[in-house]
């Protein structure tokens, strides 16, 4: 079992930062934690500053951010009176980690956007946790959707890369159960990794909307950053090699292109757009 990670709390002076690169379709991105207890082997934020200059290993702390909900609120007033807010939650965290349980900083931050709406936020997250803001998710109606990260239907490939992630069938339950509450929902396969042919029928019937991405085309450095990471060893270690390629997202598309239309596929950067 994983350790529960070291716990900060820290008063933020600042929560929307200004969205770039591969997020450039958003205003800002919005993390309601620094650190991710998740801990994604293949997860490019391990190499960034926020995570290479910490003593700690990547995955066993967490800064909890104080007085978000006030800040945001503030924040949002100022931003939205410059023009339109899309925003991203979140680029280097999971709003809906295990700590979010207790602390509840991510509905903190939902409850000043459900009454301060800004045009647009996507949730990104991996977690069924999403699934407790359900009311706030409605309130906002068609200006959010959850991305929900479906990297394989296998359990053991989702052991091996991310053993801190929950269950690849609670994300699947909980698309259904968003879906079925009227919230816009997709599945991420992203980073795609290797997946069984049933992979697409399992997601057939919780989403109408899927995202492909892969390391070349998300990691925002063409797949250098993620290359230093060395997660070769652990296809490797899986007999699972041949995944390890740039056209191993074409693999999972044209089997996902089987079950769902083409104009319900996106691929990369596009799938992640407002
Ligand atoms: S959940 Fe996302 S932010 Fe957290 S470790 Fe995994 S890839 Fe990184």
């Amino acid at each position: 079992m994983t350790p529960p990670p070291i716990l900060r709390y820290k008063k933020p002076k600042s929560l929307l930062n200004r969205a770039t690169g591969f997020l450039e379709d958003y205003t800002h991105t919005l993390n309601p934690y620094g650190g991710c207890a998740f801990g994604c082997s293949y997860c490019y934020v391990r190499g960034m500053p926020v995570a290479a200059f910490r003593p700690e290993a990547w995955g066993s702390w967490v800064d909890v951010k104080e007085g978000a909900s006030e800040l945001l609120r503030r924040e949002l007033r100022r931003e939205s009176a410059k023009g339109p807010v899309r925003i991203f939650m979140s680029s280097s965290t999971d709003p809906y980690q295990p700590t979010e349980y207790k602390e509840r900083v991510t509905r903190s931050l939902l409850e000043t956007m459900a009454e301060a709406p800004p045009d647009f936020v996507l949730v990104q997250t991996r977690s069924p946790l999403v699934t407790r803001d359900v009311d706030l998710l409605q309130r906002l109606g068609d200006r959010v959707r959850v991305s929900m990260t479906v990297e394989t239907d296998l359990e053991e490939v989702r052991r091996a890369f991310a053993p801190a992630a929950p269950p690849i069938a609670a994300r699947l339950k909980a698309l259904a159960e968003l879906r079925a509450a009227g919230v816009s929902v997709q599945a991420a396969v992203a980073p795609v990794l290797p997946s069984s042919e049933r992979f697409a029928a399992l997601l057939r019937p919780v989403t109408d909307r899927v995202v492909v991405d892969d390391y070349e085309m998300g990691d925002g450095s063409g797949g250098r950053r993620t290359k230093r990471l060395g997660l070769e060893a652990i296809y490797a270690q899986l007999g699972l090699s041949e995944w390890y390629s740039p056209s191993a997202w074409r693999t999972v598309y044209d089997r996902l292109l089987v079950h769902f239309r083409e104009e319900e596929l996106r691929i990369s950067r596009s799938g992640f757009a407002p």
